[in-house]
């Protein structure tokens, strides 16, 4: 399948003060990050909260500056043939706050219509696309219309706002932890939802969460980061069923009904990850990583393809890194 993103060895670097007079740091949010999402596929992306996870989808939209390397957008380049202008026009975000996204005073119908009236759609047109967004998300347009958002429920006001990015008519929809805050059993109807509606309008997804079960359900590939970096990504089943990355294996181990069987062994993760303006040297991992050795400390690992799609960076499967417990 052709690539919808090509993101190569992209970066946001921020700085920082912590007092009025403190010097002036470097947050590496995301640090040189490189990878593919397919048209009509939907990536998952996983890591600890400061993984870079939402300032990846940040630069993604336009939202977050890119300090340096090259975004493509469905073939065309970020600042070249592409505008800023056009690339957000062909991207939409959904958040997990579903009230904060909506504004109190609009009408759900009202609130769909926004933004194409914004862009230019008449009046009597973009209500058309409104009302037949409610049908397309399960909202009854004769009930749920003329509602305003505190009299819905929050996984109704989350499928309006699903609905207000469909709006827009986008190629590419983010999800960043976009049913984290639901019930589980009204977040598989979402999920079911979502999944309907990437067929139905040829959508591509980059899907957000920090859980591993929702992120299975719905993902075609999997991308895993530590530290504003990639560390581990491919095909979702085969992520499933081997977490090359002892971070990614980590990770896993804490997955609630993951089968015992499939598991690696690997302790949960201890601790916080550190601080982004100051990253270990090399692999940024070494310092909670089992199964570190100093040449984890030196030399920054390699993405290393093991399997068709499935690449990982860790000197243990790079048998040209010197460590010693390379894999078979
Ligand atoms: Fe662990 Fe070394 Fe692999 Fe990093 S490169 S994940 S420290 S084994
Ligand atoms: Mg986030």
């Amino acid at each position: 399948r052709q690539p919808l993103v090509t993101a190569d060895n992209l970066t946001c670097h921020f700085p920082v003060r912590a007092g009025a007079f403190a010097p002036k740091k470097v947050v590496r949010a995301v640090d040189g990050v490189s990878f593919t999402v397919a048209k009509g596929e939907t990536l998952g992306v996983v890591g600890e909260s400061g993984c870079g996870k939402s300032t990846t989808a940040r630069l993604l939209i336009g939202l977050a500056p890119v300090t340096s390397g090259r975004m493509l957008f469905d073939g065309q380049q970020l600042g070249e043939e592409l505008s800023m202008r056009e690339l957000r026009r062909g991207v939409q975000m959904v958040f997990q706050d579903s009230y904060a996204s909506l504004n109190p005073r609009l009408t759900i119908e009202e609130s769909i219509a926004f933004g194409p009236k914004v862009n230019g759609v008449d009046p009597g047109e973009a209500r058309r696309i409104a009302l037949d967004l409610l049908e397309r998300i399960g909202l009854d347009p004769g009930r749920f219309a003329g509602r305003y958002p505190h009299e819905l429920s929050g996984g109704q006001r989350q499928r309006v706002n699903i609905g207000r990015a469909l709006a827009m008519r986008p190629r590419l929809v983010i999800l960043d932890e976009a049913v984290s805050a639901l019930d589980k059993s009204v977040e598989a109807q979402v999920l079911n939802l979502l999944a309907d509606l990437r067929r139905d309008f040829d959508l591509t997804y980059m899907f957000i969460s920090h859980d591993l079960n929702v992120v299975r359900f719905i993902s075609d590939r999997l991308m895993v980061m530590y530290l504003g970096e990639v560390v581990e990504i491919g095909p979702a089943e085969a992520l499933y069923e081997r977490q090359a990355h002892p971070y990614t294996a980590a990770l896993f181990s804490a997955m609630p009904s993951m089968d015992p069987e499939a598991r690696t062994e690997v302790p949960p993760l201890a601790g916080d990850p550190p601080n982004p303006i100051d990253p270990p040297t090399g692999c940024r991992f070494h310092t909670r990583c089992p199964f570190a050795e100093s040449v984890c400390a030196q030399a920054k690992p390699r993405a290393m393809t093991i399997s068709e799609g499935h690449q990982v960076a860790c000197h243990m499967h790079d048998p040209a890194s010197g460590h010693g417990k390379v894999a078979a």
